[in-house]
């Protein structure tokens, strides 16, 4: 389904890509009195152009002068280069994990390399349609740690730090005039949750702050907007997968195998149930049975369960 610029409130827009698919990703504007911040950039240049010139024909005149990042996963910020003059703005925790992200050139040799290895079949499926040329990784020149309030024209923001829970520090948007919420990937619509922090608990614990704010709407990182509801359901979920896990740690039963066993109970409606494995490898490092696994060896996880041996 084609991306659309979704307007919330007078002042605030939602880039809502409506996919459960790897690399299509929500993003966020607001937008007062000629100033703009944008949530978030897009996987590819062109992705972020094709928002980028929605945005500009929705609030003409107006200028994009803050960026706030939610996270340094490719695929909310391997845009950022398109806003040369924009502050970039993202919590000290994401902006310290940058360097340990894969780079757009090693995932373009990993999703083109042809090997029959689980990770490589994984990566040619999921990214293989993807282009990553011309991107340069660009840094964040501003972070912060806590609570951040922002101002742009006439309405107010907090940007939230999150902690470590989707991956080693997010940050959400909260605009408390609107009743929104752009939570970036510590909430997915319609599909697994990923954990690539190593605690699963610690994901929990970002919906509560999410929650804690009151808000009605939340924009998810991936897939369509969501409500309370949706947001205690997904909570829900998180809690019921990880006293699972956490029961087959207990048992000693190995990580490969409690993972296949969650998936078989908990993939229901969600796409990508082989993310279950990142999910059940944050319970088992929350357990204390396991070290928190580095990139890599998650997405090996999940491509042996997206693909069993025959
Ligand atoms: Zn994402």
């Amino acid at each position: 389904m084609a991306p659309v610029l979704r307007p919330l409130s007078a002042t605030t827009w939602a880039w809502v890509q409506d996919s459960t698919d790897w690399g299509f990703s929500n993003a966020g504007v607001m937008s007062s009195r000629g100033v703009s911040l944008l949530f978030d950039t897009q996987f590819t240049l062109d992705a972020t152009r094709t928002m980028l010139r929605e945005i500009a024909a929705a609030t003409p005149d107006s200028v994009i002068e803050t960026l706030v990042i939610s996270h340094q996963n490719g695929d909310h910020t391997w845009g950022n280069q398109l806003l040369p003059d924009a502050e970039i703005i993202t919590s000290a925790a994401s902006a310290e994990h940058l360097c340990h992200e894969i780079s757009p050139e090693q995932l373009t040799q990993l999703s083109h390399s042809h090997g029959t290895d689980s990770i490589s079949r994984y990566a040619a499926e999921h990214f293989g349609r993807f282009d990553f040329s011309g991107i340069t990784v660009t840094q964040p020149t501003r972070t912060f740690a806590g609570r951040l309030k922002l101002t742009v024209g006439g309405v107010s923001a907090e940007a939230i730090d999150l902690g470590p829970g989707h991956s080693a520090g997010d940050v959400a948007l909260w605009i408390p005039d609107d009743g929104i919420v752009f939570s970036g990937d510590v909430l997915f619509d319609g599909g697994h949750m990923i954990v690539w922090s190593g605690s699963l608990t610690a994901c929990v614990e970002s919906l509560d702050t999410l929650l804690a704010t009151g808000a009605e709407t939340f924009v998810p990182g991936h897939g369509a907007l969501m409500e309370r509801a949706d947001v205690v359901a997904f909570r829900s979920y998180l809690t019921e997968v990880g006293a699972t896990a956490t029961a087959y740690a207990k048992e000693g039963i190995p990580l490969p195998d409690a993972a296949a066993r969650i998936q078989a109970e908990f993939s229901g409606n969600r796409a990508h149930p082989e993310r279950l494995f990142t999910a059940t490898a944050g319970a088992y490092a929350d357990a204390g049975r396991a070290e928190p696994l580095p990139t890599l060896e998650l997405v090996k996880g999940m491509a042996d369960l997206a693909y069993p041996a025959p």
